[in-house]
């Protein structure tokens, strides 16, 4: 499919994960074709199923809240979108780090706190999780990622910076769109030169979102805890946000 500026082409398969596929762009080494997935997994992939238009909707909410954060100064790796499921994006080495923000208590937080679900917290929790399936992505602090070498100091200072600075602006963002953003994982990479920027996606499968009126559960729960109307409510979320 041609893009909007170039013609690019879609490449070799280079990495296929659970939600995501990456492809090479010939003649563009510094670049990737993002291909989204309706596949759906979730607890360390033992439940594994199919969101229909999944894809769709986390691409085009990707896009949006990507092109919003970068507006606002949030470098990321989103360059264009290519089709309905594919984006353009930087060609980036993931840092190993998921970097999860927590503004209600909900999730893995219940098992770690006595805080029941639901609790506003004072103050954002910002958390690092070792990104490695075979360990089951453990939460780690700032000694074993500098022991791991995952990142230096200043840039894990940069990750809980931008962290913080992405939820401020996300949730008035989703507030304005009648959701309640709960908590959501960030991802991070740097490039060829070593700049470090916002990667991966942000969307229902990696955002806990809730109905700012009702507290209805409008994110991958509903796929994880068999709460019914799962594509049903990806939809809607997707139509609340690109209004
Ligand atoms: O499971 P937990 O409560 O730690 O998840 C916190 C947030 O991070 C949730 O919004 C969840 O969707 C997201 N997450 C993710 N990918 C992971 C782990 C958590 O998107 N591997």
């Amino acid at each position: 499919m041609a893009s909007k500026t170039k013609n690019y082409r879609k490449g070799k398969l280079l990495y296929e994960g659970k939600a995501k596929k990456l492809y090479s762009i010939p003649g563009h080494p510094g670049l990737l074709w993002q291909e989204f997935k309706d596949d759906a997994t979730a607890f360390d992939a033992l439940k594994r199923g199919t969101i229909l238009n999944k894809g769709k909707i986390n691409n085009q909410m990707t896009a949006y809240i990507f092109t919003f954060l970068a507006k606002a100064g949030v470098k990321n790796h989103f360059v264009e979108l290519l089709s309905e499921n594919e984006m353009i994006i930087k060609h980036l080495k993931i840092i190993m780090i998921e970097v999860v923000v927590r503004n209600i208590a909900a999730g893995s937080l219940l098992k770690k706190t006595n805080f029941k679900e639901g609790k506003v917290l004072q103050k954002p929790i910002v958390e690092f999780y070792y990104k490695e399936d075979a360990l089951h992505d453990p939460l780690i602090n700032d000694s074993h990622a500098l022991a791991m070498k995952l990142a230096t100091q200043k840039e894990l200072d940069y990750l809980r910076r931008m962290a913080e600075k992405i939820n401020s602006m996300l949730i008035p963002f989703f507030r304005k769109r009648g959701l309640k953003l709960v908590d959501f994982k960030l991802e991070f990479g740097r490039d060829k030169k070593g700049n470090l920027m916002l990667a991966d996606e942000i969307s229902p499968d990696t955002c806990r979102l809730w109905d700012a009126k009702t507290n209805e559960k409008m994110d991958k729960d509903r796929f994880r805890f068999d709460l019914g109307k799962v594509e049903e409510t990806y939809a809607e979320v997707i139509n609340r946000v690109i209004k």
